[in-house]
């Protein structure tokens, strides 16, 4: 096998995974959750995701503070039926929603809609 051979499969085997990992997401996107508000199920990509991000204190002497991301489990979603915006950490559905977000994917390549909420503590 020579170096030209490698490279074409290499290039062959890419594009399936890309492919087969565009088939997941697509999958993954069409998982219900049900709704504690109304009860009714609905599909990951109509559901909007609410990363909650705060105002990082200075720790360090080089100054300048950030913007910190909060874990999965302190952020909300809210139902594209009602409208009820739920916390992740209580939701039934909070363990289906976690593994979820590890396959791969974030939550903005999964959710229909993918807003930022600063909080202020
Ligand atoms: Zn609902």
């Amino acid at each position: 096998m020579n170096l030209a051979t490698l490279k074409r499969d290499i290039e062959r085997l890419d594009k399936q995974h890309k492919e087969a990992m565009r088939r997941k997401k697509e999958l993954l996107k069409q998982r219900a959750i049900a709704c504690s508000g109304c009860g009714k199920k609905s599909r990951i990509s109509s559901w909007s995701f609410i990363q909650v991000t705060w105002a990082a204190p200075v720790f360090s002497c080089n100054g300048g503070g950030h913007l910190a991301y909060a874990v999965t489990e302190d952020c909300s979603i809210r139902c594209p039926k009602c409208g009820k915006e739920s916390d992740i950490f209580h939701h039934p559905a909070k363990e289906k929603i976690l593994a979820l977000l590890t396959e791969d994917f974030t939550a903005e390549d999964l959710f229909g809609k993918y807003e930022v909420r600063h909080s202020s503590y």
